[in-house]
């Protein structure tokens, strides 16, 4: 699904991410690991192209996107939900859930709606109240609900379960595997490295800008320097 080769991605002087080159194979999750500060968000970022790219090349189901527009990756069917959800405070949850459709035809988007409210049922109960009054477990279902509505090949999703409690964490990695078993493709950023190793099947160590260790999800969870750094105790 995606191909990525040596991309860079730098503010000014400063190389947030160094030639850094992995891939996404379709209909798995695949996820990037890192401290604090490590390029992870920025990688993220210049695959939809609101971070500068220095170099590289980005290819989305073989076709080289490194120079679109981010609507026109938006259309290809690249769709990031942002770190820190990004909801509209002002704006209904439906209308939330409207604007990540908004490139679809109307008629499309009334089924879709729908879908969403079942599968978010939190979203039908609180369809009218603004965005804004939702706790962050619900605007974070509002976010990735959003980021559905305009129909990805490839999720990207930055840190969905930032700042939640650990039953809503539990219910964000719930609602990955599902999006996962329902065949869509995603790339997981996440601080929370064990739960996101469970849900993947590869992942990538970044520290520095420079992806550092790759592999199979099953070997990095038993790596021991993965287990020193990002593991820790716990189950
Ligand atoms: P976090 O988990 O804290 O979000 P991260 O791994 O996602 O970390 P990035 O947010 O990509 O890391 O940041 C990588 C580096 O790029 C950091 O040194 C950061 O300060 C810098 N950086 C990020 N965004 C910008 C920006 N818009 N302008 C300048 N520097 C930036």
């Amino acid at each position: 699904m995606l191909e990525v080769t040596d991309l860079t991605v730098a503010y000014g002087p400063i190389e947030a991410v160094r030639s850094v080159s992995f891939t996404v194979q379709a209909g798995t999750v695949a996820t990037l690991i890192g401290p604090n500060g490590a390029g992870k968000s920025s990688t993220l970022n210049a695959l939809s192209g609101v971070a500068p790219q220095r170099c590289g090349r980005i290819l989305l189901e073989g076709q080289d996107i490194s120079r679109w527009s981010v609507h026109r990756r938006v259309a290809a069917g690249l769709v990031q939900v942002p770190e820190g959800r990004l909801v509209l405070a002002g704006m209904s949850v439906r209308e939330n859930l409207e604007l990540g459709a908004y490139r679809r035809p109307r008629t499309e988007v009334a089924a879709d709606l729908e879908r969403m409210e079942v599968r978010f049922p939190i979203l039908r109960e609180r369809r009218n109240a603004a965005a804004g009054t939702l706790s962050g477990g619900e605007q974070q279902m509002l976010a990735i609900a959003r980021g559905l509505m305009a129909r990805p090949k490839l999720l990207l999703l930055d840190e969905p379960s930032l700042g939640l409690a650990p039953l809503l964490v539990r219910t964000v990695f719930e609602i990955v595997t599902e999006l996962r078993n329902s065949g869509l493709t995603i790339l997981l950023v996440e601080q929370n490295a064990r739960q996101a190793l469970n849900v993947s099947s590869f992942g990538y160590v970044i520290e520095n800008g420079k992806i550092v260790i790759e592999g199979p999800a099953d070997k990095l969870r038993s790596d021991p320097a993965i287990i020193r750094t990002y593991l820790g105790q716990g189950v």
